[in-house]
């Protein structure tokens, strides 16, 4: 993981240190010695995380904090504030600065290193967010573009052996998540794999069981592998806190809990885990997108090149039948010519849902262009493909097609041609070709019907 990351304290000293330690694990560090010069360098140049000291002189780390959060071209740059740890009244102004965590003086190198990785990742998934976002708005998907919403409560799972944290920890969340808690570790898991949760809390009190196990479970199930997991752990006890980071635990905190500290944690995971979330869902529309066709919401003729060699490959390893069906709309100019385009895009959209209601789910139909399907039929022998093309030309011929533009029903007919795969040496390029020249047959022998291409 790289990013740059900007260390802000008067002290030279403590610039130096962290700078330093933050180099060592491959980070490009900016510094800046107060709080003026922080803002700028943030104006100016992209920055992935701010470290914030508090005490400077002139613009304490606070303000600060609530400028770069009140400018909009630098308020998505988390923010960690450094306080010192007698002061738990600094934690509380920080978060209320809008600070997205803190770290307390002496800065610990564990500490330091899974906070700033994690607020890095955060910062990487929203940060992709947002420009697709973008070209969303661009490209005029206002859908697709609404990504700046405001956070949504989170639903955490609390797994915890002692009613009297149950109870603390449960209360401190009340404010940004539902919370379900359970004190069986095993249950928990799969209670885990069954819902879905932004974040997962373990606190390791529990009498005879080890938590780490619960941990490690959870990131090798499937259902749970990439949920956050938040460790609340004992003071001290550096290895243990490496080995569970080793095994994925996302983030930890020690015990005795500041709430505040707590929360500010928990909400950096769950805001990660939506943002994952928006973002998966974002490209899955993107592709959807890219592959649609617009008028039908079909399949589009680019999607139906590439899936069919996928498709042939696997029915000749199999060696099972495939067979394809290429259907034309009959003198569809004349619908253009007597009732105008948008009847004729009606005319088109009907006979898509006509296609849709007559193949079966395992079926790819696509509008392979103008007033042209291709539909392709995964284990289907001839004899059956020419059943089913038979069955779309009469689903199209039995009854009108209703033209609300135009105020008419109209009689519309089409050709089909078919085609099946050859077992040896066979090419999508050669199957289309031969059902094309199928459909050809079909138009020349009068339209309205059906011709099969020579096995
Ligand atoms: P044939 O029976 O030989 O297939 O005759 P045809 O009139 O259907 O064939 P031709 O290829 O001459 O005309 C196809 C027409 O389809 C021409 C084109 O303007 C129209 N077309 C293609 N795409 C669209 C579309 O998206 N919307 C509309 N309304 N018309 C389209
Ligand atoms: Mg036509
Ligand atoms: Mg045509």
């Amino acid at each position: 993981m790289t990013a740059r990351i900007l260390v802000v304290d008067d002290v030279p000293a403590n610039v130096k240190l962290l700078e330093a330690r933050l180099v060592a694990e491959y980070f490009d560090v900016l510094t800046a010695g107060d709080g003026h010069a922080a803002l700028a360098t943030c104006e100016k140049t992209p920055v992935d995380l701010v470290l914030l000291d508090i005490m400077m002189p002139g613009m304490d780390g606070f303000e600060v904090c609530e400028r770069l959060k009140a400018n909009s071209r630098t308020a998505h740059i988390p923010v960690v504030m450094i306080t010192a740890l007698d002061q738990p009244s600094d934690r509380v102004r920080g978060l209320k600065a809008g600070a997205d965590d803190f770290l307390t003086k002496p800065v610990n190198d564990l500490q330091l290193m899974s906070r700033v990785k994690s607020l890095v990742r955060l910062k990487n998934v929203s940060d992709e967010l947002r420009l697709r976002a973008q070209t969303a708005q661009t490209i005029g998907l206002q859908e697709l573009a609404r990504v700046d919403r405001p956070d949504e409560p989170g639903s955490v799972l609390l797994v915890d052996g002692r009613a009297s944290s149950q109870e603390r920890l449960t209360r401190a969340l009340k404010p940004i998540a539902d919370v379900a808690v359970i004190s069986d570790p095993q249950a928990a898991l799969f209670e885990a794999a069954e819902s879905s949760f932004d974040l997962i809390i373990v606190n390791a009190n529990f009498d005879d069981y080890d938590p780490l196990r619960l941990c490690s479970q959870l990131r090798s199930l499937e259902r749970t592998r990439f949920m956050p997991i938040l460790l609340v752990t004992e003071q001290g006890n550096d290895e243990r806190i490496v080995r569970a980071l080793e095994l994925g635990v996302t983030d930890y905190i020690m015990r005795p809990v500041d709430p505040n500290e707590l929360v500010a944690r928990s909400l950096t995971q769950i805001r990660r885990k939506h943002c994952n979330d928006r973002l998966r869902a974002s490209v899955q529309q993107t592709i959807e997108l890219a592959v649609t066709d617009d008028l039908t919401g079909l399949h589009n003729r680019r999607y139906l090149e590439n899936h069919l060699k996928l498709l042939i490959d696997r029915a000749t390893t199999r060696g099972r039948p495939l067979s394809i069906c290429i259907t034309d709309i009959d003198r569809f100019k004349r619908v253009n010519d007597t009732h105008g385009h948008d009847a004729g895009d009606d005319v088109l959209r009907e006979f898509a849902n006509r296609v849709r209601a007559t193949v079966r789910g395992a079926d790819l139909a696509c509008r392979f262009g103008g007033e042209e399907f291709v539909v392709v039929m995964p284990d289907t022998t001839p004899e059956m493909a020419a059943i089913v093309a038979e069955r779309l030309r009469l689903a199209v011929e039995s009854r009108g097609f209703d033209i609300p533009q135009a105020a008419t029903v109209l009689n519309v007919t089409a050709s089909l041609g078919i085609a099946t795969l050859r077992p040896h040496g066979d090419t999508a390029e050669a199957l289309l070709k031969r059902a094309d020249m199928a459909l050809y047959q079909a138009k020349n022998g009068g339209r309205n019907r059906v011709v099969a291409a020579a096995a």
